[in-house]
């Protein structure tokens, strides 16, 4: 008998929601190109730009401040840049300053030479140190360049929400720029450009329910903006050169759509889910590390870590019973590597984690196998001190 599979890894990806199916299907009829300025090259360009305005929409800011890449990483890539240009002049960025906790698409310092990418520590809750930046903006040679600092809104392993608007009154305080990735944020948490303080957001679709392998930048303003890392026909303003990839954007925009409506109940579902989870992990192993308890998280993130069980073999063992979910973040091997986050939070990383993460679509029948399998699971551990 097949198992039923059920999918708790929803930080890794969402499944394509209905709306954004749909809207894929009818983009990919239309035979224009946004930049044609034939008939069917318009219809294409109001689509376009109709998912600009949803995806604007969904962090507070202006449509023509959104940029759409391939997906968050080309975002980082592109904005982490020491080359900046005001209007027509040039602007150098001397220094990057990321977050440990960072997902490498931002903590491999995208266009900056290693030499000028220094890390910003976290406490032992997993919260990026803000007294630690201050030090270090404190410390920051203005005669390099200005300095550059990305924090994240939502922490993708944990799901712990960082002090990112924060950090930005820090970095302004030094005449720097704010970098905040919101693609774990996007659809959990309400987000505001100018609230944040962030002079950048990088958002992604195939978080919030939309396609892979499409993105944005969005900009506070349109004066200032990194050097292009795409250059050709200069779509997209000129800041990312190439036919865009409309099927791609317009699902992305109606996932934002989406991700707008019934915001609080949605989250409020979820949140319920998770608390059930979590309260039946406890009653089923006393011993589980549930890890950011006592921060502000995001309603549908667990990472856990059960004494006596490596995450890889965990991993294993609740995909055998039929749930996806994940060993810290999933990574393009798909082996699992120790968790940096882990390591960031001064905890040891052989202690290995799992991620389980909830969705819309998650119900209390999701939540009961789940709790079935970590019984199961937890249940036939080696006694801690007996040897492997
Ligand atoms: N930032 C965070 C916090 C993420 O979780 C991810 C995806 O795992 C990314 C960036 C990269 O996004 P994309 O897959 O769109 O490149």
């Amino acid at each position: 008998m097949a198992i039923t599979r059920t999918y708790m890894d929803w930080n890794a990806t969402a499944p394509l929601s209905t709306a954004a199916r749909e809207a894929v299907l009818r983009a990919l009829d239309l035979p224009g190109n946004p930049s044609s300025v034939h008939g069917e090259g318009r219809a294409a360009k109001t689509m376009l730009e109709n998912a600009r305005r949803q995806v604007a929409a969904l962090v507070g800011a202006e449509a023509s401040h959104v940029v759409f890449t391939s997906g968050a990483t080309e975002a980082a890539n592109l904005v982490l840049s020491p080359v900046f240009r005001m209007g027509r002049t040039p602007l150098s960025i001397g220094r990057l300053y990321v977050s440990a906790i960072e997902h490498p698409a931002l903590r491999e310092g995208g266009r900056f030479p290693k030499d000028r990418v220094t890390e910003i520590p976290v406490t032992g809750a997993g919260v990026v140190d803000l007294n630690a930046l201050r030090d270090l903006l404190a410390g920051h040679d203005a005669a390099d360049g200005l300095p550059m600092v990305a924090v994240m809104l939502v922490n993708n392993e944990t799901g712990i929400v960082q002090p990112a608007a924060e950090a930005a009154r820090l970095v302004h305080a030094r005449g720097g720029l704010m970098i905040v990735d919101a693609v774990q944020a996007a659809s959990r948490l309400p987000i505001d450009i100018a609230a944040l303080d962030a002079d950048f957001l990088i958002v992604s679709s195939h978080k919030i329910g939309g396609p892979k392998g499409v993105g944005a930048l969005v900009s506070r303003g349109e004066v200032l903006m990194p050097k292009p890392l795409i250059q050709g026909g200069g779509q997209e303003k000129g800041h990312r050169s190439g036919t865009e990839n409309l099927a791609a954007i317009v699902g992305f925009g109606a996932a934002a759509a989406a991700a707008l409506e019934d915001f609080s109940g949605r989250n409020a579902t979820i949140g319920r889910l998770r608390a059930r989870l979590e309260d039946g992990m406890r009653i089923a192993a006393s011993d589980v590390l549930i890890h950011g308890l006592d921060e502000t998280r995001v309603a549908n993130t667990t990472f856990f870590t059960l004494p006596g069980l490596k995450a890889e073999t965990g991993q294993i063992a609740f995909d055998l019973e039929g749930i996806a979910l994940s060993a810290g973040a999933a990574c393009s091997s798909g082996k699992v590597g120790e968790s940096h986050v882990l390591t960031a939070m001064s905890k040891d990383p052989k202690l290995g984690a799992l991620r389980i993460s909830l969705g819309p679509t998650t119900t209390d029948d999701d939540i009961d196998r789940v709790l079935a399998a970590f019984q199961k699971i937890a249940g036939r551990r080696r006694p801690a001190g007996e040897a492997a």
